[in-house]
């Protein structure tokens, strides 16, 4: 093929308009950035000593993240799997349980159901958010389950149906309004994966804030880090108060006594990942706005293009742009691999979405609905390079 010819391929088109937008790369996929006070605040720890279990930006971390979100209440822990488990245990799923998950997420969503004892029933998505499609899930509902005291029943299984995980895939929030529904029509607890969602809005309010809790995550590729982190939101006093017992080894408070009320985890943050955290939330309001500004970059670009489309926030809603998305037409879908291949030798990372749960070994017995959307989104769609630091002058 000639240079003029791999041009004017969907791949050599999607290369060039990246190009033009990043520059000349290499790009990763998605790079923190540290602009602020992290060297000071990491520097603070160290000096006072308290670099662990103890101090003061565990503290400050939770309330500036309940007043960034406007969350009642945030807990922060170790990471945001550890946060899905304690709130996915605090709804009340334990072991023989089903849990509604979709089946395009990030594997720990599904995880975090089985370290509960449960199993993870998949649900498809829906083409507008990426999100689960709440028409569908309500219409399989009303055909598949019924009421048993008050609780779902999945007739199949015979197994109570007790909670639905939706998650703000990339960024994008989910129907929330149609979910809530749901969850009220069939006596099931909502618990938001809300990891990849931070600064992201559902009709003016924070996602992560609707359901009975909310989980988000500060691994290294998130919109903000603290090397590895997470948090539980919730409005709920009395659920905050629990699950920060549980998340700090459920010890009851005593000058110099050790005891433990119930089996708890050590999933506490340390105060090293929160001085971090904090310095980050300080940057989040510019990365926030550096990313709406990748977006519309990309969006000019992309918009020349036939046969692929740039995903944009659904409507009524604000998305933080977490990871930027590309959808293939479905006649193009076999241009996937073409397309990953050429970008990433051109030394701009993509990657396609992550493979469907009910396609991972360990949950291929999982129970699950039709999931033809899923399917199909995950053959179409691609990742592309993200990070604030793209935009420089944003930042
Ligand atoms: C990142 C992420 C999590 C949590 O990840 P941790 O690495 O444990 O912080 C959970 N769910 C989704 C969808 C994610 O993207």
């Amino acid at each position: 093929m000639t240079a003029m010819q791999a041009q004017n391929t969907l791949a050599g088109q999607i290369v060039s308009a990246i190009r033009e937008v990043v520059g000349a790369g290499p790009a990763m996929l998605h790079e923190p950035s540290f602009n602020g006070n992290e060297w000071l605040y990491l520097k603070e720890c160290l000096d006072s000593t308290f670099v662990s279990s103890v101090g003061k930006f565990v503290d400050r971390f939770e309330l500036e993240l309940a007043e960034f979100t406007g969350a009642k209440h945030a807990v922060a822990v170790v990471n945001g799997t550890a946060a899905l488990h304690i709130a996915l245990k605090l709804a009340g799923v334990t072991a023989g349980d089903e849990v509604l998950v979709p089946a395009l997420t990030f594997v720990a969503t599904a995880n975090a159901v089985t370290y509960c004892g449960a199993i993870p029933h998949f649900v498809d998505s829906d083409v507008a958010t990426l999100g689960i499609d709440a028409a569908k899930l309500r219409d399989y509902l009303l055909s598949h389950t019924e009421q048993r005291a008050n609780q779902c029943v999945n007739r199949a299984s015979g197994r109570i149906i007790r909670a639905m995980v939706p998650m703000h895939a990339f960024g994008h929030p989910v129907n929330l309004d149609e979910l809530l529904a749901i969850a009220r029509d069939f006596n099931l607890a909502l618990v938001e994966d809300a990891a990849e969602s931070l600064g992201s809005y559902y009709h003016g309010r924070h996602t992560g804030t609707f359901g009975l809790m909310g989980t988000l995550s500060f691994n290294g590729n998130k919109t903000i880090t603290t090397g590895g982190g997470g948090a539980i939101l919730t409005n709920d006093v009395e659920l905050a108060r629990h699950a920060k017992h549980l998340t700090t080894t459920a010890k009851l408070p005593h000058r110099w006594e050790y005891r433990h009320d119930e089996i708890g985890y050590n999933y506490r943050l340390p105060n090293l990942n929160a001085a971090l955290g904090c310095a980050q939330l300080e940057q989040l309001p510019r990365m926030l706005a550096a990313k709406r500004e990748l977006f519309c970059r990309y969006q000019a670009a992309f918009m020349q293009i036939a046969g692929v489309k740039l995903i944009a926030e659904p409507d009524q809603c604000l998305s933080n742009y977490w990871l930027q998305t590309l959808l293939l037409d479905a006649e193009r879908a076999d241009q996937r691999d073409r397309v990953l291949q050429a970008s990433n030798d051109a030394g701009f990372m993509t990657r396609p979405a992550w493979a469907l749960m009910h396609q991972l070994a360990p949950f291929e017995e999982c129970p699950r609905m039709d999931l033809s959307m899923a399917l199909s989104l995950s053959r179409r769609l691609i990742n592309i390079p993200s990070s604030a630091s793209l935009v420089p002058d944003a930042i």
